[in-house]
């Protein structure tokens, strides 16, 4: 048991079990106690996402309802502007001293590090624990690979030793699903079930979300 505290971010547009079991087996492997779902207020990086904050807490909160283990952290909604995980960190920080974070992310979302506002900072804040992802391989550019390189390590043990600066990648089952291929599913008038859990599919159903068909996908 650690007072170490995880964050997954996301856009969670919807959430689905590609999420769920990441953070499930990450929450597992690690033994962190404290494990955070971080649902994106505006992300800045994408042009527009298809459910209001607001939905996507509320697909989130319902998706992780049975299991006490898992929380959903709001601050992101709440906050104005746009959301950066720096800033976010930078909050967690403040409130948990040097108590090791750990930022857990999708394989996918970590080769695209560079991209990410003040980039630089987010090792100073948290480690990185990488998961696996289907058809995403680690591929690392400019200083981003020599970050990673540097700060690799294979020890979970080093993550609670100290507060931030590692990167762990671990295994984790690889479900093919992502978020992009549900809502099209959606507006293509399919059926998501067994993709996500039947909670969200009743709440997506009800408030109509994704049945429109985007006229360009991000
Ligand atoms: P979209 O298709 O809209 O981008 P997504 O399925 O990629 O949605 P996000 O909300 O963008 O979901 O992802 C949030 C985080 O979850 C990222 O770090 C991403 O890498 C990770 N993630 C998403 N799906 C999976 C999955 N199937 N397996 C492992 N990690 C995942
Ligand atoms: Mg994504």
């Amino acid at each position: 048991m650690s007072s170490a505290v995880a964050i997954f971010g996301g856009t969670f547009d919807p959430p689905h079990f590609g999420h769920l079991r990441a953070a499930s087996e990450a929450a597992e492997k690690l033994a962190v106690e404290d494990f955070r779902l971080v649902p994106a207020g505006r992300p800045p990086h994408r042009q527009g996402s298809w459910a209001s904050p607001e939905d996507r807490l509320e697909m989130l909160r319902a998706a992780v309802r049975p299991w006490s283990d898992l929380q959903v952290d709001d601050r992101e909604i709440h906050r104005p502007g746009p959301s950066y995980m720096v800033d976010t960190l930078d909050s967690i920080r403040r409130e948990v001293g040097e108590s090791p974070i750990l930022l857990a992310l999708g394989q996918d979302a970590a080769n695209q590090l560079h991209r990410w506002h003040e980039w630089h900072r987010l090792i100073d804040l948290a480690h990185l624990v990488i998961m696996t992802r289907p058809h995403s391989r680690p591929r690392y550019s400019g200083a981003l690979a020599d970050l990673v390189a540097q700060r690799r390590t294979r020890s979970k043990a080093a993550l609670f030793k100290q507060p931030a600066g590692l990167v762990c990648r671990i295994e984790v089952t690889r479900l093919a699903i992502s978020s992009t291929d549900i809502r099209r599913q959606i507006a293509n008038g399919g059926n998501p079930r067994f993709l996500l859990p039947q909670s969200v599919v009743g709440y997506i159903r009800e408030r109509g979300l994704y049945e429109e068909r985007p006229g360009q996908d991000e």
